[in-house]
């Protein structure tokens, strides 16, 4: 893609969004919300059609500027309505005003870093004999196949990553690629990309309570709303005021829900240290596809299904899951996805909506998974890019025999598969 092209489609929505919020401001509500309607398709034409020329959920246009462009247009119109307007007519709600402007500058910041951070690098062999030997130790060990080695980018693939196709590198402790951050969450982006998400959350509550507190006070009790308006009076006094900011407070209210949904699944994650991938994977492969057990365990495939990964494929679930649409192959899986599975997967609910991931949530022993140190610890974790459990996740290969560094006196080896039911039993590398 070309880089003037990338700048447009990263700059057309913010054009297109002042134009929507402006006809719904000056046109009545029922031709200006369906005029807004069509400028908004006409949005997805112009970036999808014109500039892109591909399919609306191909990698080239999920691998695009444009969701990001999306987030950045929201974001500019949000800060400009509470600059020009809320901020300097709402005096009475300073603590409102500040945790809105630090949520702001808080979620700018974190989208900023989610954008250009590195997502997590995993080193590639410096030259042909390194490779050579890499191959060489991986297939006399009888696990040389999609899970440990990647034949895109030629290197070993270190635990719990994945090979992004949209950004086409591996991508360490790989969580979901994210059209809207554009780019790959991993171990070192997730961080900021929760952080993200989290200040958008509040940023929009604080947002709407001052919209809320601006209409209550500014706005004359006896101003005549428009006789086409069929909400109640009041609101429709409020909104022709400012229909602006009010087209831009729905706007910010829509992304409300699902961004919330998401925040909600991400801290469950990390409590219970699982990335989106693996919960999306869990019901098919169990935890890292069964790798996570032992180190024992890792030297066979524990799960009779993994039998089928040979060289050249790629992990469990290729697609990735949680905004990924644009991971999966182009063609015609792609064409047969239903549009709605392609909004939940856009939106990252898609994993939330799967009955088999519920139940193998439901059913997961604690034991399956070699990297839960509990609530705490996960947390830490995750916070620290793998200082607590002392990982580096960009050029972890394999499980440590004796576990994950422990704190004194906690009792070694907890983690060690017990197979319960759920669990991933350690398998003899003889049995396989
Ligand atoms: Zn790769
Ligand atoms: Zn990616």
């Amino acid at each position: 893609m070309q880089h003037n092209t990338k700048i447009a489609v990263f700059l057309v929505p913010t054009l297109f969004f002042y134009i929507i919020f402006t006809t719904i401001s000056l046109l009545p509500w029922y031709t200006g919300l369906c005029l807004a309607a069509a400028e908004f398709f006409g949005m997805h034409h112009v970036v999808t059609k014109v500039l892109l020329d591909a399919p609306p959920s191909s990698t080239a246009v999920t691998g695009s500027p444009y969701f990001a462009g999306i987030i950045f247009g929201s974001l500019f119109f949000v800060g400009w309505e509470w600059v020009t307007v809320l901020v300097r007519s709402t005096p009475g709600y300073a603590v409102t005003n500040l945790c809105f402007g630090f949520c702001f500058l808080l979620c700018c910041y974190n989208f900023f870093r989610s954008v250009t951070l590195d997502p997590g690098a995993c080193p590639k062999p410096a030259d042909e004999a390194e490779l050579k030997s890499i191959i060489e130790e991986l297939a006399s060990e009888g696990r040389l196949n999609g899970q440990t080695f990647c034949v895109v980018c030629m290197a070993r693939k270190p635990l719990r990553s994945k090979h992004c196709r949209v950004c086409d590198r591996c991508t360490a402790r790989f969580d979901h690629h994210c059209p809207w951050v554009w780019n790959c969450v991993g171990v070192s982006n997730h961080r900021q990309f929760i952080m993200f998400i989290l200040s958008l959350v509040l940023g929009v509550i604080c947002f709407n309570y001052l919209v809320y507190a601006y209409f209550s006070h500014n706005v004359p009790s006896d101003a005549v709303p428009a006789a086409s308006c069929i909400l109640p009076t009041t609101l429709c006094s409020w909104t022709s005021q400012k229909p602006f900011l009010t087209a831009v407070s729905i706007w910010a209210s829509l992304q409300l829900l699902w961004t919330s949904i998401l925040l909600l699944a991400q801290l469950w994650q990390v409590t219970k240290q699982v990335t989106t991938l693996e919960v999306s994977n869990l019901s098919r492969f169990g935890f890292m596809g069964g790798r996570g057990t032992s180190a024992l365990g890792q030297e066979g495939l524990t799960h009779p299904k993994q039998g089928q990964h040979m060289m050249g494929d790629d992990e469990p679930n290729p697609d990735g899951i949680g905004g990924h649409p644009s991971a999966s192959a182009p063609g015609q899986r792609q064409h047969s996805k239903s549009s709605t599975a392609f909004i939940l997967q856009l939106l990252g609910l898609d994993r939330l909506t799967a009955k088999s991931n519920r139940r193998a949530l439901a059913h997961s022993s604690p034991n399956s998974n070699p990297f839960d140190q509990g609530v705490w610890r996960n947390c830490l974790d995750f916070w620290t890019t793998g200082r607590e459990l002392g990982v580096e996740y960009g050029s972890l290969y394999d499980v440590p025999s004796d576990g994950f560094a422990k704190k004194p006196g906690e009792e070694n080896g907890r983690w060690k598969g017990k197979g319960r039911k759920g669990g991933y039993e350690p398998v003899q590398a003889e049995e396989v």
